[in-house]
């Protein structure tokens, strides 16, 4: 097959090589991972019994039909059962399980998305509709299957797992979330912007990712050889022999300059010229903090705690209840022995809606979000406060409220926090009295009025990746205006230097959480402008501190000061490239 170049957007660094995988949207829907080959025979199995149990019901179904009932019910039966003894359904899917080590609800969906995009090309539009009567089926037995699912293999549990690139048009943040625990080594999706909370667990899971890409998944086929290189955003399909050759020294490399970075895991922070900065981690579920420990972060800066609130539909209730939340807040508190754990309450909405069918809002990156949507529920915001509190009984935990604007949202939360105080001490729980409450600032209406925050805020965490989003508008998750998205706009290194600068001057702690933050090419540009609290994943904490072991503040505050001066976008993008050689 010829080879192919596609270009889109770089979301997450590195080179993967690997066999295409198609994850059609159903698929999606389903858990996906490889079964070793030892185990392959009993997942057969498992779907071979799911079939079988289909079949019963179909009869029991068939049996139970009241005598009155019209005769295209029981015809309806008998196409479902028909469907379930072809071959296309009964055999097909074993066939992938044993060459692919699909497990059993892969296996079957990514069969029925075959046929069904076969029946989309029929003609004739009576045979073209029994697609419905496929899918049904399918789900049928898939609604057994999900009651009996093997146990998931992990990374690193079969050698081929992280050879397979997943091809999607597009992957939710919930979606992308469940690939934590699986295998795969690379993403390529159709749509998504730059800083998309998909883009973001993308980063998270340190899997090179390339998102934005048009059609890729229309023109990259199944079990095509594919590199991905994540620092371009290019995709190669099926490379010739020296290209393939040129990315795998490149892929040795990067990892041997992993290995290295690794020494500096227990290195303080400091810059040459003795300033210590302090380097914390984002995470998504408690899980994480083992990464964040590993990389030597000295706490969490981002706990974004709406990942346990998503993705709960189907056989979940919709909301983790206050002790499941307690339950995952104490993990991460336990987890980061004695370090910091900033927990951020609830930012739903936008791209990460608590259900993506239940998405109404016309515009949701300007509706009720995060403290707006809170503030609108005081039940479940009052319990996931007591759920956080509570966990600030075994360590110490910092409580961030996202999305705010208006001074009334800062008094009803903070009143809001006083009473579930309140009710633990009347439920006689324990909790730290003291525990620090801060504010993202990230809509520009914040930055602007920025006294009304150190007024009243234990602390301040810059999320750059809404501030962006806001002060340009450019809808983050949107590649059309991906190329919009600029950290370095005037306007954006304006709202980042003053918001840093009043901090200081009042002594009130700033951090910067959003993706700046760990971006190791924006480094000394925001140690210039006094920044000395950087939150980021893991997996950039290592390379942003070797920056800034090189780096001097005083040779960087003045060139850093003409930068700020500039509104010449080109003479400030070559001004920041320069300063990594000061
Ligand atoms: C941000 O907006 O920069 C941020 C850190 O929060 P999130 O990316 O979750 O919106
Ligand atoms: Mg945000």
């Amino acid at each position: 097959m010829a080879s192919f170049t596609l270009h889109g957007i770089p979301v997450s660094r590195g080179i993967a090589i690997g066999r295409a995988h198609l994850l059609a949207p159903a698929a999606l829907e389903v858990k996906h991972y490889l079964i070793p080959d030892e185990q392959v025979e009993a997942e057969v199995q498992r779907l071979q019994k799911a079939i079988a149990t289909v079949h019963k019901e179909l009869q029991t179904l068939w049996n139970e039909l009241p005598k009155d009932s019209p005769a295209e019910l029981g015809a309806f039966i008998d196409v479902h059962a028909l469907i379930l003894s072809d071959p296309m359904i009964a055999e097909v899917p074993l066939e992938i399980i044993r060459t692919r080590n699909y497990n059993a609800e892969w296996a079957l969906v990514t069969q029925i998305d075959e046929l069904s995009a076969q029946f989309d090309e029929i003609e004739d539009a009576y045979l073209r509709e029994r697609k419905a009567d496929i899918q049904q089926v399918g789900e049928r037995v898939l609604k057994v299957l999900t009651g009996t699912a093997s146990t998931l293999v992990k990374d690193g549990g079969d050698d081929a797992a992280g050879h397979l690139i997943v091809v999607a048009h597009d992957i939710s943040p919930a979606d992308m979330l469940q690939f934590k625990d699986r295998a795969f080594g690379g993403f390529v999706t159709d749509l998504g912007g730059p800083n998309s909370h998909t883009a973001i667990v993308a980063r998270s899971l340190d899997i090179p990712a390339a998102v934005g890409m048009a059609n890729a998944s229309a023109l990259i086929e199944q079990d095509d050889l594919v590199i991905i290189d994540g620092d371009a955003g290019v995709v190669i399909v099926e490379p010739p022999p020296n290209v393939l050759e040129q990315y795998r020294e490149r892929q040795a490399r990067i990892a041997r300059d992993r290995k290295k970075l690794g020494k500096l895991r227990k290195t303080p922070a400091v810059t040459r010229d003795g300033t210590e900065v302090t380097l914390l981690a984002n995470i998504e579920l408690p899980e994480d903090c083992t990464a964040a420990m590993d990389a030597g972060a000295v706490g969490v800066g981002l706990f974004r705690s709406e990942f346990l609130f998503m993705g709960r539909t189907g056989v979940h209730h919709k909301l983790p209840t206050e002790d499941e939340q307690f339950e995952s807040y104490r993990k991460a508190v336990v987890a980061m022995k004695g370090r910091p754990v900033t927990i951020r309450t609830l930012d739903i909405g936008a791209d990460k809606p608590l259900d993506v069918a239940e998405q109404t809002a016309l515009n949701p990156a300007l509706g009720l979000r995060a403290i707006r949507f809170c503030l609108a529920e005081p039940q479940m915001f009052l319990a996931q406060l007591r759920a956080i509190l509570r966990a600030s009984a075994y360590g110490p935990v910092k409580l961030l409220i996202p999305m705010m604007a208006h001074a009334f949202e800062i008094d009803q939360s903070l009143a809001m926090i006083e009473q579930a105080k309140q009710q633990l001490r009347d439920a006689g729980e324990k909790f730290d009295p003291l525990i620090p409450v801060g504010a993202m600032i990230e809509i520009p209406a914040a930055a602007l009025t920025l006294p009304m925050f150190i007024k009243k805020m234990d602390f301040l965490s810059i999320g750059t990746n809404d501030l962006i989003q806001y002060t340009l508008a450019i809808d983050r998750a949107d590649h059309e205006v991906a190329h919009l998205y600029n950290p370095l706009h005037p306007a954006v290194l304006h709202l980042l230097s003053t918001t840093i600068a009043l901090g200081a001057r009042a002594n009130v702690p700033v951090a910067v959480c959003g993706e700046m933050a760990g971006d190791v090419r924006l480094t000394r540009l925001l140690l210039g402008m006094g920044l000395r609290e950087f939150s980021m994943h893991p997996t950039q904490l290592l390379s942003v501190k070797q920056e800034i072991l090189n780096s001097d503040i005083e040779a960087l505050a003045p060139q850093t000061k003409k930068i700020l001066r500039s509104y010449d976008p080109v003479a400030i993008a070559e001004a920041v490239e320069e300063l990594r050689a000061v």
